[in-house]
């Protein structure tokens, strides 16, 4: 079975074909440089993403975050709904831990909040 990608790991967006045994990747082509061969192989067998949100703070504002790794495709909604009911107690530091375990990751902070 063959499985067409674009790699999302760059700007390039490189066309992907994927040869699949199962769910298994076997072979990949089209990739300009060995992270989309990787992208391809974990999109086949444990499709996961960085997930950027904003989360609200305690005067009401907002303040960027992010998990500091990817985490399974299928657990995205509930990470939502774990960082919608989520308030950030000011002031936030960059790299401040808002989640600590988040499907195996933490959500940080991405920007300074006074
Ligand atoms: S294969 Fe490499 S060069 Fe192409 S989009 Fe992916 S990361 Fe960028």
């Amino acid at each position: 079975m063959e499985r067409k990608l674009t790699c999302i790991i760059c700007p390039l967006g490189c066309s992907l074909t994927v040869q699949l045994e199962g769910k298994k990747a076997v072979n990949v082509t089209g990739n300009g440089c060995s992270r989309g061969k990787a992208y391809a192989e974990s999109e086949c067998t444990d499709p996961r993403r960085t997930v950027t949100s904003t989360v609200l703070c305690a005067d009401g504002s907002l303040v960027s975050v992010k998990t500091d790794k990817p985490i399974p495709k299928e657990k995205i909604a509930e990470c939502m709904a774990l960082i919608n009911k989520t308030v950030a107690t000011l002031p936030v530091s960059i790299g401040d831990v808002l989640i600590e375990d988040v499907f195996g990751s933490r959500l940080v902070a991405t920007q300074n909040k006074r």
